[in-house]
Order: C-alpha cells, then structure tokens, then sequence
C-alpha cells in the first residue's frame, strides 16, 4: 500500500553536499590583477577617446580661433587681416595677428593688444579688454607697459590718469 508521502524521492537528503570552491591566494591575487588590467585598459579607452576628440577638433578650433579674431579686427579696424596669416592655439584658446604694427590676440574670447615694455623693449603685456574704438585708443596711445624694475615714473600715471 502506498501513502502519498512515499512517491516523494528520499535518496536525495543522503546526497553530500559540495562545499563552494574556495579561492586561494594565487586565486585572488590572479583576479586582482585581471581587474587591474581591465580598469587600466578602460581609462586608456577613454583618454584616447578624448585624445582624438581633440585631435579631430584641433584644425576645427584653429580656424574658428583665426575667423573670430580676423573679424574682430576687421569690426574695429575696418582692415582685414587674411585668416591663415593668424597664429592660433588651440589649447590655450589664443591667437595672435599682427597688422600695421600692432599685435591683436584673442585670449579666450577677449581681444587684448600685446606690447613689449615700454622702457627696455622685451616682454610681452596684454593691454585691457578692447571692446571699441575708445578703449583701442586707450591700449594704442596711453597705454605703456612695463616691467616692475623697468619702471622710470610713477605707474600710478599711467594707472589711474585715463577716464573713459
Ligand atoms: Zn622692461
């Protein structure tokens, strides 16, 4: 006679239970630098993803950089000054263009003059932000740059004098 319990198989609570793997030592070491390898492999997927992100930018941001800066002169000036003459760079978001012997630059978006001192004739000065014809006249007529050692006169004369 069979009792409905009985159709369950038994056997199976005889079964020795397997013990999970353990991980040795030269295991988790192994891992540890499998993991390494793939974290280093990722960061250099991204890093040279931006790398050529900015390497296929660079002639981009270049030639934006001399278009902005050749209009800017022209805006002011009335001149123009040929794009590809324009030394630009990218990485700095400067460019820098010479005519009629002032130096114009671009430094992120804001068009400065550059001027050697005044006194010894090296260095390089940018001048306040030129924004129009006034602060132009400003930077080219009354503005004098100079080294702190190169000073002659008080700088506070060149300083403070001027009111637009
Ligand atoms: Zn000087």
């Amino acid at each position: 006679m069979l009792y409905p319990h009985d159709s369950h198989p038994t056997r199976h609570h005889s079964a020795v239970r397997v013990a999970a793997p353990r991980t040795t030592q030269a295991e988790k070491e192994r891992n540890t630098l499998l993991e390494v390898a793939i974290m280093s492999d990722l960061a250099s997927i991204w890093q040279s993803r931006a790398r050529e992100a900015y390497e296929h930018a660079g002639p981009a941001l270049v030639a934006g950089l001399q278009a902005e800066l050749s209009a800017r002169i022209q805006a002011l000036t009335g001149r123009k000054v040929d794009p590809k003459a324009i030394y630009a760079e990218p990485g700095s978001r400067k460019a820098t263009a010479t005519m009629d012997g002032v130096t114009f630059r671009l430094n992120k978006n804001e068009l400065v003059l550059v001027r050697p001192c005044s006194y010894c004739g090296t260095g390089e000065f940018e001048s306040i932000a030129i924004e129009d014809l006034r602060t132009l006249g400003y930077a080219l007529h009354e503005w004098h740059p100079n080294h702190k050692d190169c000073e002659e006169s008080d700088p506070a004369e060149y300083l403070y004098n001027y009111d637009f």
